[in-house]
């Protein structure tokens, strides 16, 4: 197996909270491309912009990187089972792992509000699923009921490991460029993920490997937006699934890493995220479940309002891979239906309809 990626636990094992010797739960998390993306850069007047393609981890999302360490560190502890309140993606995460360990998972979604992507990956990796009458922050409050008072093992974000193992994108990120970004860009739900990143960011500004830590903007959906409010939102309403949350569960991490960063939160609409997820597809290449365009679609408000400068270097994570919610991709910019146009296998008649010059 030379030069395979091994996995974040392995790769970066001198820099994670994990014993020697302990087995290892992986499916190849982490080295995920950073992708130069000139047509957002331009967008927004900023001199660089790469995204961070998160989509690329074995499940489609940048949960991989968090329960690699947890499940792993589950196993550890001898837990036969692991629980997880999700809006998907954990729940897709959490269950792969667990099968990847031989254990069981246990998901609590909040009713309808999951994609059928997702929903299919927690399927087929035979979690036991259950669908709360009730939203994301209710399902939250159950797990760590459950796994306070049963043989379950909680793998949410409020799970310091999720957070040890997330920060290894900051790693990633600085190894890649050769240097910290100006500035560092997401989509925030509970916050767990921008959390990490400030804890990856401070740890190499504190070995000396960088100058300083990026100031970190994240972005929520503007009916689901608490640290923008400054209070949980109780009814948060947004399409962006994975990312709505009321009461965030690592509001204070997030709020000192904001602080210590000179970072901000800030929000956007549905039609913005909408919009921004078109672009990146159409001019970037880059597929993204909606979700995650919300940062990308910040940091374009955010030039609208003079925040970006001219020679900034930036990075966005982009936290989903497209095909776990097609939906969005099925529609054009009225929300009527794409479908493709049916023809004959006359090439003549096919580079007419294509509008085909003949050389
Ligand atoms: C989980 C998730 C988020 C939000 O991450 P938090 O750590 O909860 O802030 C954003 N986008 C996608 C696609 C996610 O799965």
């Amino acid at each position: 197996m030379a030069n395979q990626w091994r996995g974040v636990i392995t790769e970066y094992f001198d820099r994670l909270d994990i014993a020697p010797g302990t087995k290892i739960i992986t499916l190849g998390e982490g080295g995920t491309p950073l992708v130069h993306a000139p047509a957002l850069a331009k967008l927004v007047g900023a001199e660089e912009v790469w995204l961070k393609v998160e989509g690329m981890n074995p499940t489609g999302s940048f949960k991989d990187r968090g329960m690699t360490m947890a499940v792993t560190k589950a196993v550890a502890h001898g837990a036969k089972a692991v629980i997880c309140a999700s809006t998907g993606n954990t729940s897709a995460s959490a269950a792969a792992y667990a099968a990847a360990a031989g254990i069981k998972s246990v998901v609590l979604i909040p009713e309808g509000k999951i994609t059928l992507g997702k929903l299919a990956q927690a399927i087929a990796h035979k979690a036991s699923i259950l669908q709360v009458k009730g939203n994301f922050d209710d399902c939250l409050v159950l797990a760590r009921d459950l796994s306070e008072n049963y043989a379950v093992h909680l793998v949410n974000s409020v799970n310091p490991d999720r957070i040890e193992g997330q920060k290894t994108a900051s790693f990633e990120v600085v190894e890649s460029l050769g240097f910290a970004p100006d500035f560092h860009v997401m989509p925030v739900g509970n916050a767990g993920n921008y959390s990490a990143y400030f804890k990856g960011y401070l740890e190499e500004f504190n070995e000396g490997i960088i100058k300083a830590v990026p100031k970190l903007w994240g972005f929520q959906a503007e009916g689901s937006a608490p640290f923008v409010a400054g209070h949980p939102i109780e009814n948060p309403e947004t399409i962006a699934t994975a990312i709505r949350i009321g009461n965030p569960a690592s509001w204070d991490l997030a709020l000192s890493a904001q602080e210590c960063s000179q970072g901000e939160f800030g929000a956007v609409s549905d039609a913005e995220i909408l919009s921004m997820h078109r672009f990146l597809s159409n001019e970037v290449g880059v597929f993204v479940e909606p979700s995650s365009a919300t940062g990308a679609a910040g940091l374009f408000k955010n030039s609208k309002l003079g925040k970006v400068p001219a020679g900034a270097k930036i990075v966005v994570t982009v936290t989903g891979h497209g095909l776990k919610d097609v939906g969005w991709a099925l529609k054009d910019e009225n929300g009527n239906e794409v479908s493709p146009t049916s023809c004959s296998k006359d090439a003549a008649e096919v580079a007419e309809l294509l509008g085909l010059e003949k050389n």
